[in-house]
């Protein structure tokens, strides 16, 4: 069946000259780049209506797959053209619905531009095509002693655009910062169909920072094609240490005071019981009994540093009542105390049919409080929960596991998640570290946000963006000028 976009819009809006049938606008691209490189029809719609964030859900019209900055040039100034809204997708991994095609149109996919274009080691830098995995890089300088830093959980198959759209963080960020600190410089088909430079080899132009605006842009400034990445030495030594406690007090407890001791361990983890029990359940693991929670604590870096800060983080960890300090001897073991932490999310697949991680920020010192806050909202609201974050960060990621077959886990599930967010801004924190805000959490920018901050976000969006046709209702929500966010996008998936 071949459905009109004014069909499917679930915002009810219409876009004037976007060809009438899915079936017309997949054969001009088709003529545009290859038929090869064109999806469209059912399955392609249903395979690409969400990202990792499975709640709200639209159709895109069609799907392009382009190899190269010209290609995408191409599609997106075809789009101007015909007034077809366009987004840009890496690996679909996002956790905010930044990808969802909101008002259908083109999903515009980095999948085959995964190519290395140049490895400069006397510079320790790289560029590649936004499409290539974020390990990928590490990976393939591991050779020279050098790896690229930020590792959100997903970097195996989540791609450097992505990373660059949801300036991402992860567990190794906690020490060496997160994307937007490692980026030099990225090549953007802006929202016009022109190829801009920004940045290069060298950091710190002069000028306004615009690629300090694109990353963490959510896509809704342009498609990035290519970026340099900076590259920094492969620590010589590592410890990794899983300790386990009975109560989350004494966990959360630990965190603090480590921060407090002065040492800034590369990584400084927390899992609850909830993901404890997944992954005994998923791959076998087993821990103390009694454990209630779990940090996985990285310490790296020269090896006396290592040895000397891993000795004072045991000596801390022993003073709030560990129940087991466990050390790797080796890689294969580090390997193995970081399953939990990297398949944790994963393994709560085999708990329910659906989750949805969240991510907030609190100060350090507020954990113990909102984690408590966190349990108590998910008793009442009857999901279940379990906690896997950067506790050093203090960027909490509550897992709620439920069926989205039931309209009603739904609803409760959304308002579960509204309530911890705005408690993280009650708490002086912010509702988000890394996710984004996509359109899962566009309302709750106006709780953070006086109305002048928001409409100067939106002016900065519109120097790029104008016609707002570039990944349209993300980020901002409806305002002054800002008429894109018609519609409450919570919920359309009951
Ligand atoms: C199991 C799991 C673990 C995760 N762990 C972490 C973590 O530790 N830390 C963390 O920060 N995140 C984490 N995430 C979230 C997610 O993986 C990151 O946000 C990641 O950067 C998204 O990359 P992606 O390629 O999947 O991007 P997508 O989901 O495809 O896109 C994300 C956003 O970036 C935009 N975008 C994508 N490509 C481009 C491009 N080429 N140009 C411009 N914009 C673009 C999209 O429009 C969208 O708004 C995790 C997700 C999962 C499922």
């Amino acid at each position: 069946m071949i459905l009109t976009h004014q069909q499917e819009n679930p915002i009810g809006g219409t876009i004037p000259n976007m060809p009438s049938t899915h079936a017309e606008l997949a054969k001009a691209l088709e003529r545009l780049l290859t038929p090869e490189a064109v999806l469209s029809g059912a399955a392609a719609e249903r395979a690409y209506d969400c990202d990792a964030y499975t709640v709200d859900r639209s159709n895109p019209t069609a799907v392009v797959l382009p190899e190269s900055t010209e290609e995408v040039a191409k599609v997106v100034r075809w789009c101007c053209d015909n007034n077809v809204p366009f987004t840009a997708r890496g690996a679909g991994t996002g956790l905010s619905g930044g990808v969802l095609a909101a008002l259908g149109g083109v999903v515009i996919s980095t999948k085959r531009m995964t190519r290395i274009l140049e490895i400069d080691v006397e510079n320790c830098c790289l560029l590649a095509q936004s499409g290539i995995a974020n390990k990928r890089i590490s990976e393939a300088v591991k050779q020279f002693g050098l790896h690229f830093a930020p590792d959100p959980s997903s970097q195996t198959v989540s791609t450097i655009g992505g990373n660059i759209g949801e300036n991402s963080g992860g567990p190794h960020t906690l020490k060496y910062g997160i994307t937007v600190q490692h980026i030099l410089g990225v090549t953007l088909v802006d929202p016009r169909g022109e190829i801009l430079k920004l940045g290069g080899k060298l950091a710190g132009g002069p000028g306004y920072d615009f690629l300090g605006l694109i990353v963490g842009g959510e896509g809704t400034l342009g498609v990035v094609t290519e970026a340099w990445v900076k590259l920094v030495p492969v620590p010589k030594a590592v410890a990794t240490a899983l300790i386990a406690y009975s109560t989350i007090g004494d966990a959360t407890k630990t965190v603090a005071d480590i921060i407090a001791a002065g040492t800034i361990p590369a990584a400084l983890e927390m899992m609850d019981r909830g993901i404890l029990q997944a992954v005994r359940l998923a791959f076998g693991l087993q821990y103390p009994e009694g454990a209630e929670a779990l940090l996985l604590i990285e310490c790296d870096g020269e090896p006396e540093t290592v040895a000397s800060e891993m000795e004072i983080v045991k000596q801390i960890c022993t003073r709030n009542n560990a129940l087991e300090i466990r050390v790797a001897a080796d890689e294969a073991e580090r390997a193995k105390l970081w399953v939990a932490r990297k398949k944790g999310i994963g393994a709560m697949g085999r708990i329910a049919p659906s989750i949805v991680t969240h991510d907030g920020v609190i100060p350090r010192s507020k954990l113990p409080e909102m984690l408590e806050f966190v349990y108590a909202v998910a008793k009442r609201q009857q999901i279940g929960v379990a906690n896997l974050f950067h506790a050093g960060d203090g960027n909490l990621h509550p897992c709620f596991y439920f069926d989205d077959r039931d309209p009603d886990q739904i609803r409760r599930v959304i308002e579960a998640g509204e309530e911890i967010l705005t408690r993280c801004i009650e708490l002086g924190g912010s509702v988000s570290g890394e996710h984004g805000i996509g359109v899962e959490k566009i309302d709750l920018m106006k709780l953070m946000f006086a109305p002048e901050d928001l409409e100067l976000q939106a002016t900065s969006k519109r120097i790029f963006n104008d016609a707002m046709l570039c990944n349209p209702c993300k980020v901002l929500p409806n305002q002054k000028s800002c008429v894109e966010h018609q519609k409450r996008w919570r919920g359309t998936g009951w």
